[in-house]
């Protein structure tokens, strides 16, 4: 889903991304590649999280099946073409802003929240690094973003100012998910504001 231009920023107007380009999030390729494969699981083998990268929809499955890989598990709220799948539940404050990213580190998606906290739309940032467009300054010096990337590992909780472009300094806590694919991979980033209302 995208937000129509000029829209509000409440989801009132949204409208479905046709298939195929932009991005990785085509109908063969993303969905499914995305979510499911060879991860170890420390709690339960019979519950699987999920969320929606881009409104933030939780949701548990049950079960990981054959028949289940082949096909997209999109966002029963927002009908968003994929979900990422979590190692365990993660509940995302209400002023959290949520990014996607393939696996360049590029952004696919702004969801929920970002335009509060950055003023960005999907459609002005689309396709460029996320690092650029969001001028993340970690506070320990480190590149999280790229350690998610390279590395497939959920970084949590780290302190960060916010440079996003056109838009003044906030600071907020960074939760970052990898994707864990062999092939497409790509990032969850979410910003929760910090001192923001
Ligand atoms: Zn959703």
């Amino acid at each position: 889903m995208i937000r129509v231009p000029g829209s509000d920023t409440r989801g009132a107007a949204l409208i479905p991304i046709p298939p195929g380009p932009p991005g990785p999030r085509t109908e063969r390729h993303a969905p499914l590649g995305w979510l499911l494969i060879g991860v170890p699981y420390p709690h339960s083998p019979m519950s699987h999280y999920f969320i929606c990268p881009h409104c933030g929809h939780r949701s548990i499955a049950s079960e990981r099946t054959a028949g289940f890989r082949r096909d997209a598990k999109g966002c029963e709220k927002c009908g968003f073409a994929y979900l990422f799948e979590l190692l365990d539940d993660y509940y995302p404050a209400p002023n959290a802003a949520f990014f996607a990213t393939d696996a360049d580190g590029k952004i696919v998606d702004c969801g929920k929240g970002s335009f509060e906290l950055t003023g960005l739309k999907t459609e002005q940032v689309i396709g460029r690094p996320v690092n650029d467009v969001l001028g993340l300054r970690f506070e320990d010096g480190t590149d999280h973003v790229g350690t998610a990337l390279e590395w497939e590992v959920r970084v949590k909780a780290k302190p960060v100012e916010v440079h996003a472009e056109g838009d003044l300094p906030a600071k907020a806590v960074a939760d970052i998910f990898p994707a864990y694919d062999d092939d497409e991979g790509g990032l969850l980033v979410v910003l929760t504001p910090a001192n923001h209302r």
